[in-house]
């Protein structure tokens, strides 16, 4: 596997097509953790959703800054319920990345 290329073009972040369904305002971005791990991340809330297409109905989760993913009572979202587990280092998914997964058809844009 290859390790992290530099590059120096900074990499841009895409995003999902429509905003997040908790905050109704963030973008839902592209991610990846170290294991493989593939996720949509709010840039306002910090809620995590794994499948772009089921975004409405899946539970409520967020990932919090040390790379632990906390899955919420959907009935009281400020109620933290339980560590689900860690992804370790999140990062953003280049487009090849997101082509292997499927989701082309449903990014918004990029920034
Ligand atoms: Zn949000």
């Amino acid at each position: 596997m290859d390790k992290k290329v530099k590059s120096d073009s900074k990499p841009k972040t895409y995003f999902l097509n429509k905003s997040c369904p908790f905050c109704d305002q963030g973008c839902l971005c592209f991610s990846k953790a170290s294991r493989g791990l593939k996720f949509l991340f709010c840039d306002e809330c910090d809620a995590i959703y794994f499948d772009p297409r089921t975004i409405e109905t899946s539970p409520f989760c967020t990932l919090h800054y040390d790379g632990t993913v906390w899955l919420f009572d959907s009935s009281d979202p400020l109620s933290k319920t339980d560590q689900v587990f860690s992804v370790g280092d999140a990062g953003i998914m280049n487009l090849e990345e997101i082509k292997e997964m499927g989701w082309e058809d449903l990014i918004g844009g990029a920034y």
